[in-house]
Order: structure tokens, then sequence, then C-alpha cells
């Protein structure tokens, strides 16, 4: 039967290919790539000749039915992003569901991941954590978000595009108070940095910090939330729990 592989791809260093993944990409009969142009870098880097085509976010619905026309004929398929892992913060969702109801394979090939590298390195609570991805762009709608991970007692890793990093950590200073944070640019590449702080103390210095990052934050202590009225009965029981 016809599979459709999730292959993670580097978040910067190309060492983190791993070979597993190196030798599906060589061995499918098609790469379903993000961004063709990107992946093109990637597959001559390393002498990797399969057919490529897009598999966009803005035409996935369609773009998931021509992929799974080719596993319908028999064909092997792989699915990859820009970087790390597709679905996470990235295309590859709908395939995925769409490949499964079909009852075809669908295999994960292991790889980099910008939020698991930056969690590690934080020195934030890794037992329990919530993985939230990427808060709204627009800032009405990311302070309504964030007033519903309020009270979230765990550590919370939010990704983050360069450009918004300012305002994102302003509404995060304004609803979740002046927590430690955990800054995570440029992971796996030449300057790799990790800058530990308050939100105010990264604040005041974020106008210098360029490139990609990862941003993860403490969540809520006990003294800080303020009192049953205004947190969740689940939430409340967590923080009962583990704290
Ligand atoms: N699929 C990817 C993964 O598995 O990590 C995430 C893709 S998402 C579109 C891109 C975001 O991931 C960036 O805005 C940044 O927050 C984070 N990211 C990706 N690569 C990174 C890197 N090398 N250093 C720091 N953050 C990175």
């Amino acid at each position: 039967k016809a599979t459709l592989y999730v292959v993670a791809t580097p978040i910067g260093n190309l060492e983190e290919m791993t070979p597993r993944a190196i030798h599906v990409l060589e061995s499918v009969d098609v790469i379903a790539a993000e961004d063709t142009r990107n992946t093109l870098k990637l597959l001559n880097y390393f002498g990797i000749r399969t057919r490529l085509i897009a598999h966009h976010q803005h035409n996935e619905e369609q773009s998931a039915n021509g992929l799974l026309e080719l596993l319908r004929q028999g064909k092997n398929v792989a699915v990859v992003s820009d970087a790390g892992y597709p679905l996470i913060s990235d295309p590859g969702s709908v395939v995925v569901k769409k490949v499964m109801e079909e009852g075809f394979n669908v295999v994960p090939i292991s790889g980099s991941n910008a939020m698991l590298n930056a969690l590690v390195a934080s020195g934030m609570n890794t037992r329990h954590f919530l993985f939230y991805g990427f808060l709204k762009a627009q800032e009405k709608e990311r302070i309504r978000e964030l007033h519903e991970l309020k009270y979230y007692p765990f550590t919370i890793v939010f990704y983050e595009a360069p450009h918004r990093i300012e305002k994102m950590l302003k509404s995060c200073l304004e609803v979740l108070g002046n927590r430690q944070i955990c800054l995570a640019r440029e992971l796996t590449k030449k300057h790799e940095e990790f800058i530990r702080g308050t939100i105010e103390e990264v604040l005041e210095i974020v106008d210098d910090i360029k490139g990609e990052m990862v941003v993860v934050i403490e969540g809520c202590s006990e003294e800080k939330n303020p009192g049953e009225d205004q947190a969740s009965p689940l939430v409340h029981e967590q923080i009962k729990t583990y704290i």
C-alpha cells in the first residue's frame, strides 16, 4: 500500500538532516513541499533528484486531493515544510487527515523542531508544557487568546515572526504580567542564543534581537493567581495538584 511520509527537515543547520530522512526523500516518487525553491536548496545539498511539487497552505485542500490521487495510483509521497516538522505551525494537516481516512499509511520521519530545542534549553519546567504556536497577529485577538492562557500553570511555548516580537511581548506583559521568559533565537545556527529574563528586561533590548525566535514563558504561579472566581475549575485542579 502507498505511504505518505511526513518528513522533518532542518531548522537551520543542515547537519541535522538525518540519514533516514535523506533515504526517504531519495526513495519516494514525489516530494510535496511548502516552498519548492527552499526545498530544492536542501535537495541539491544532499544530491537528491526526486520530483518536487508545491503543497501550499493557501490551497491545501486542493493540493491534498492531488497528493491523495498520487497515493491512489500507488505512488509514495513525502511531505516537507520549509523547516522542522510539517503540520507544526506549517501545512500538512489536511493531507494527513485525508490520507488516513482513505486507509493509506502515514509514517513520520523524525528531525529538528524549534519548539523542543527552545524548551529544553530554556531552563523552564519541561515536565508539563503547552505548545501554543503563533498568537494572532491582530492585537485585539492576541489579547483575547492570552486571556485564555493567563491561568495555565505550566510553561507555554510560542512561535513568533521577528517583526512582531515586540508587539507580542508587550501583549504578554499586559495580560500575563512580568513573568520570566526565554527567547531562543537562531536555533541550530551560528548565532544561536538564549536570552533569559523578565518580559520587561527582554523588552528593553528587543530592538537589538534579530532572527527567528521561539518565546518560552513560565506558567502562572499560585501566588500570581488572584482567586478561584477567575480561573476555570480544571486549571485550579491542576494548580493544586502540581505546584
Ligand atoms: N515547522 C517548524 C517546526 O517544526 O519547528 C516551525 C515553522 S513556523 C512557520 C516558523 C517559526 O518557528 C518561526 O517564526 C520561529 O518562531 C520558529 N523557528 C523556526 N526555526 C527557528 C530557528 N532556527 N530558531 C528559532 N526559531 C525558529
